[in-house]
């Protein structure tokens, strides 16, 4: 359903069984599984789809082998279940990944797994390969039977170096254990949630509408992009605001102190000589205070991060000059001979994990886990119960998702019917999974549609078995390369924009397409976007440039990007 009918259809009838305002990856998560259930359910977010904490990840699907030094065990049993899931159901976007460790120490760490889980060590420190080995064993004994990906390895010296040539000859060996990588996040979110509206259409998601207060049984929300507040009854609310819950639950009346977020900030990096010395390889490893870093491919780019520092409102986060500086300096850790400037930096984003409130004196010991908060009763002024999701990592979103979709279908007196385990999600469905399968598949798909092959692949890579409808979309009418951007046509952005509920330009170059994480935009690239959204949504010159502006003012402020 689009915007406009879904807010015509919410003032005709503002009861709906359950409101979750935040349309993260947990929101969006919790979305599909309720409306998979029959569920009339209203997502919400205040900007658009997946652009908060799930907008930041370090793109990995990963059990968090460094939670096993928390004492994390449940976490990371999960986790790695539903890591192998998410490659089972998302496969065009979800894959194994090559996961490497260059090790430094050979006994270094040890102790710190006993001593950390009895409380008695506050300070990270540096591992060595002994621990390692005991985490890696855990780990892939955590994977069971469902062995999406391949048991770790270690590697000596010599045999690493001949692996990589580039690394720091100081290492004394080298782990490699796989987990998975997430391509495009932002895009595997919006999968999930086009996906639930097909399924049922008592499930509407609306982005640019924001929660803004609540008293007895009405909620008020306002509509970004008119300024239009509207009311509706919910019999349910969930709060899925992640970093934003406390704020949230304050506009509901409710005073609540569930979030301690900690701020992760990443760079992207057009570097060929680094892209080509790790190969397809992660590259994680540790700062000599036990900090983890990764170095990850991302298509022909790099991506480095993560750092995790205290911050106490989400919206001041930004990828600092200082952290650029630690980034920089601990590659030249791991690949001392390989220079890199700030002027390789393409993009860069930062964003807050909202974990639950902790008292632990670093940030690395806060608790990954999530959980539900539950606020209710008549000292809230509140005639429905809130749901406040706390924590909850990318990985896990499914089986978070799955714990709040039971809580709820028992709070209305509803059945599950349906579970969301092995459900595929958008372009996994049908996924050719074999390279003969993938063959025919652009094959067929090449005679049907006159597309070249190479062109096909191009958009396999991007959209999995979606392609079939986006190529029968393009062939509908004449289509053109764009002028100023390669490798993308402008009936494949117009079949997004219509399709995939882009409101501003700059939901389509940061999380419809990668072009901005990927550093594939220029000045012209962007007025011309501009312009192929303001004919497709029928936009004012006014509003074109408009748009323009927001992204380039969007791009500087939030990403390091000048054009
Ligand atoms: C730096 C970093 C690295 C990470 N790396 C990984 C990783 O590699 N792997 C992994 O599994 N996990 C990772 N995580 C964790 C994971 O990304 C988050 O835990 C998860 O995305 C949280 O999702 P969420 O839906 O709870 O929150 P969010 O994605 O933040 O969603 C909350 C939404 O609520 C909206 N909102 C707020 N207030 C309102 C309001 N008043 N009205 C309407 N909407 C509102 C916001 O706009 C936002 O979109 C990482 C997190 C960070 C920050």
């Amino acid at each position: 359903m689009n915007r406009t009918k879904i807010l015509s259809s919410l003032k005709e009838t503002p009861q709906v069984s359950v409101l979750i305002v935040g349309a993260g990856i947990n929101g969006i998560g919790t979305f599909r599984d309720l409306a998979l259930n029959g569920v009339d359910v209203l997502l919400i977010d205040r900007g658009d789809f997946c652009s908060g904490a799930s907008a930041a990840s370090s793109h990995m699907a990963h059990g968090g082998i460094r939670y096993l030094e928390n004492g994390e065990f449940r976490l990371v049993r999960e986790a790695v279940k539903e890591r192998n899931r998410m490659i089972q159901n998302a496969p065009h976007i979800v894959k194994p990944l090559p996961t490497t460790i260059p090790i430094f120490k050979y006994f270094s760490g040890i102790l710190n797994a006993p001593l950390k889980f009895m409380g008695w060590l506050d300070k990270p420190s540096e591992r060595g390969s002994v621990i390692i080995k005991l985490g890696l064993m855990m780990y892939d004994a955590y994977t069971g039977a469902q062995r999406t990906v391949p048991r770790h390895k270690f590697y000596s010296r010599a045999e690493s170096l001949k692996r990589w040539d580039k690394l720091n000859t100081a290492i004394v060996n080298t782990a490699v254990y796989y987990d998975g990588l997430i391509s495009n996040p932002e895009r595997l979110a919006l999968e999930i949630m086009l996906d639930a509206e097909a399924d049922n259409p008592h499930a509407r998601a609306l982005n640019y509408v924001s929660l803004v207060s609540g008293f007895g049984k009405r909620v008020i929300l306002r509509d970004e992009l008119t300024d239009e507040a509207f009311e509706i009854e919910p019999k349910l609310v969930i709060n899925a605001a992640g970093p934003w819950i406390d704020f949230a639950n304050h506009s509901l009346g409710v005073t609540t102190k569930f979030i301690g977020g900690t701020k992760g900030s990443h760079l992207v990096l057009n570097h060929p000589e680094l892209r080509a010395a790790i190969g397809d390889n992660e590259f994680f490893f540790e700062n000599k205070d036990g900090r983890i870093v990764l170095i990850f491919p991302l298509q022909d780019r790099v991506l480095i991060g993560t750092s995790d520092i205290k911050i106490d409102h989400p919206d001041d986060a930004r990828c600092t000059d200082e952290e650029v500086d630690y980034f920089l300096e601990l590659t030249a850790r791991v690949f001392p001979t390989i220079k890199v400037t700030r002027d390789h930096i393409v993009f860069a984003f930062s964003g807050v994990r909202p974990l639950a409130s902790s008292k632990a004196k670093t940030t690395g010991q806060y608790s990954r886990d999530h959980h539900i908060e539950v606020l209710s009763g008549d000292w809230t002024n509140l005639a429905f119960p809130v749901y406040s999701l706390v924590g909850g990592k990318w990985t896990s979103f499914r089986a978070f998702s799955e714990e709040v979709t039971d809580k709820s279908l028992q709070f209305l007196g509803l059945k599950r019917n349906k579970g969301t385990q092995d459900l595929p999600i958008g372009g996994g469905r049908n996924y050719p999974r074999t390279t003969e399968e993938r063959e025919k598949y652009i094959n067929g798909l090449a005679a049907w549609t006159g597309l070249s092959r190479q062109r096909l692949e191009t958009l396999f890579e991007r959209y999995g078995a979606r392609t079939e409808t986006i190529a029968e979309f393009m062939n509908l009418a004449a289509d053109a390369p764009l002028d100023s951007l390669t490798g993308y046509s402008r009936r494949e952005l117009l079949f997004v924009i219509q399709h995939e509920k882009a409101e501003h330009l700059d939901d389509l170059l940061l999380r419809r397409t990668m072009l901005a994480m990927l550093g594939k935009l220029s000045r012209d690239a962007i007025i011309e976007c501009a312009m192929l959204m303001a004919d497709a949504l029928h936009w004012s010159l006014e509003r074109r440039n408009a748009e323009a502006e927001r992204a380039l003012r969007l791009l500087a402020d939030r990403h390091r990007v000048r054009l």
